[in-house]
């Protein structure tokens, strides 16, 4: 029997959340008792294991969980679900922890959550627990109240959902699945590079920019960042010490919005860059990126002794990479909701390789500009790329240099 999300995308929905005073004070409670919980739960493993060298199972600790609640109400005041989802959590970390030690790595033990890295409450069966009304204004969350919902957005039927909590506010995550709705054909196939001065160079001379318009956001962050400097007390040798004071807070706090700012300006940019490629293209080639990180790492360790001027390029690069990378995430993502298809292609060598002849020399790039030494076919050195990975998606040569045994994924 096909399940009833079969054929469905998992798709979530973020809203903004306006809690009152006394319902921020509720969630902050449940957020200190789950992860009072947590930390207990892997206490209690950990000395199960120094101890007795056992390994608890989840479900001893599920039916003491129950007693827990009977003896101490701070427990019982929070919703059952959401510390059932406490311990799905830890039991997640242990799987990670042992499926990597299996696989002879080095993993760390799953570590104590301080309250920084203790930000969300889990509904696993959310839509069972957290209502809306009628007009979707506000959601009632069980032991808070009704909560003011962001205005505008209908939120879908849902399963999972999160509370979450970020620079002071909240927002609610909810887990939907909504089938794919396929796109009329476009007739046209798409090879896209990374570029060196842009973000992305599309087969068809297309180039698409990064996001300018940061100059300002950036402002603003360095200038919350040199307020926050301000306040810092430092030692003798200029270490910032951890000094809690209000202002110090607030400055922080402040800081943290105005990057936050800045990442959802940048992510709005790449969402609309990926929708507008995938409205316009049927077959979308792009660089394995799997297959990239296992050749730089290769590469690393010779560039390893690097001077200072390198690592700072290296940086540069990371973060370009960065921005490329959730480009291609979103592309994916799109594609798959829109039935087109994404064809992954190996890039070695792809900037060294003409477009026209298929010559692989890297004498032909100059720059930005590529010439090719033999037959003469000159174009921008990132386009000349990005109709490579094409040519590569669309007859995968047989061998040697540039491999392209391309990975395909074809949406259903
Ligand atoms: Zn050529």
């Amino acid at each position: 029997m096909a399940s009833r999300f079969d054929g469905q995308l998992r798709w979530l929905h973020r809203v903004r959340l306006y809690p009152t005073c006394a319902q921020e004070r509720s969630l902050h409670t449940m957020l200190r008792v789950t992860r009072e919980l947590y930390n207990a739960l892997l206490q209690q493993r950990r000395d199960a294991w120094t101890t007795r060298r056992v390994s608890l199972p989840s479900r001893e600790q599920y039916a003491q969980l129950t007693e827990l609640r009977r003896v101490e109400p701070r427990f019982a005041d929070v919703y059952r679900e959401c510390e059932d989802a406490v311990l799905n959590r830890l039991d997640l970390a242990f799987a990670a922890f042992f499926r990597r030690m299996k696989r002879g790595e080095k993993p760390g033990y799953p570590r104590f959550k301080p309250a920084a890295r203790w930000s969300q409450l889990e509904f696993p069966h959310g839509g069972r627990a957290l209502k809306l009304d009628t007009l979707q204004g506000r959601v009632r969350v069980p032991g808070v109240g009704a909560i003011r919902l962001r205005k505008g957005r209908t939120v879908p039927e849902f399963g999972r959902a999160f509370l979450v909590t970020k620079n002071g506010r909240w927002y609610a995550t909810f887990e939907a699945h909504r089938m794919a709705s396929p796109l009329p054909a476009a007739g046209h196939s798409v090879g896209i590079d990374r570029g060196i001065r842009v973000l992305a160079a599309l087969s068809d001379g297309t180039m698409i920019e990064n996001l300018r318009s940061g100059s300002r956001r950036r402002a603003t962050v360095e200038r919350h960042q040199r307020a926050l400097d301000a306040v810092t007390v430092k030692d003798a040798i200029g270490r910032s010490l951890n000094v809690k004071d209000a202002a110090r807070i607030a400055a922080v706090r402040r800081l943290a919005r105005a990057k936050e700012r800045e990442a959802n300006a940048r992510r709005d940019w790449l969402h609309k860059v990926s929708g507008y490629i995938v409205r316009r293209f049927d077959r979308i080639a792009l660089e394995s990126l799997r297959l990239r990180s296992m050749t730089r790492s290769a590469k690393g360790t010779c560039e390893l002794p690097g001077v200072r001027v390198r690592a700072k390029a290296g940086l540069n690069r990371a973060l370009l990479d960065a921005g490329f990378g959730m480009l291609a995430s979103l592309i994916r993502e799109k594609a798959a909701y829109a039935a087109r298809t994404v064809i992954e292609v190996d890039a070695r060598y792809s900037s060294q390789t003409c477009a026209a002849c298929g010559c692989v020399c890297k004498e032909s790039r100059e720059g930005r500009r590529f010439a090719c030494v033999r037959c003469g076919h000159a174009a921008d050195a990132d386009v000349n790329a990005a109709q490579v990975i094409l040519l590569r998606a669309e007859s995968p040569p047989k061998r040697a240099p540039g491999t392209a045994r391309g990975r395909q994924h074809d949406a259903a």
